[in-house]
């Protein structure tokens, strides 16, 4: 079988514009990104356009994000229609640590027992949370897993060069 060589258009001086947006979770994939920043800022800075990141920036943009990095599970229903809003503004959605790509340990409570799920119910009521936690996946579509708890560092940096790739960017 002879293999088709892809070759793919960079356009000089284009960014990818990426978002990053954090759910039902402790947040520490977020920290491993921003210690990543420590490191590569300078090389990133030139290639990725930093459009939505609440650690970084005040002012954000959601509107027309190549790349959405989620991390954490969902839990509510104000949660859900949030993701169905990222969903709608980015090109490729990728999950962001083990909460996003598979629930737990964010999603625990989905396997209580029901004398404990009895205990919390007047939590999920007062906190307006829903019967159950869901990975992303569960709700809409993913196009690429960061799997960790926190995330890889080695497996995101793979992941976001793909990307760099796919959305013709110069490095
Ligand atoms: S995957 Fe682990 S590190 Fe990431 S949010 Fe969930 S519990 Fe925290």
């Amino acid at each position: 079988m002879v293999k088709k060589k892809i070759k793919q258009k960079k356009v000089e001086g284009k960014k990818l514009k990426i978002g990053w947006f954090s759910f039902s979770c402790c947040e520490d994939s977020t920290i491993v990104f921003t210690e990543l920043l420590n490191d590569h800022f300078e090389e990133w800075s030139k290639v990725v356009d930093f459009q939505y990141i609440r650690v970084l920036r005040g002012k954000n943009k959601l509107e027309g994000l190549d790349v959405a990095f989620v991390e954490g599970a969902i839990a509510s229903d104000r949660e859900k229609k949030k993701l169905f809003e990222i969903r709608k503004n980015c090109k490729k959605l990728v999950a962001i640590g083990s909460c996003a790509c598979t629930g737990g340990p964010s999603a625990q409570r989905n396997i209580f027992p029901k004398e404990l799920e009895k205990e919390i119910e007047f939590l999920l009521r007062k906190f307006h949370h829903s019967d159950k936690v869901h990975k992303l996946e569960d709700l809409v579509r993913v196009d690429a897993k960061v799997p960790g708890c926190p995330m890889n560092e080695e497996k995101f940096l793979e992941v976001l060069g793909k990307m760099l790739v796919e959305f013709g960017v110069n490095r």
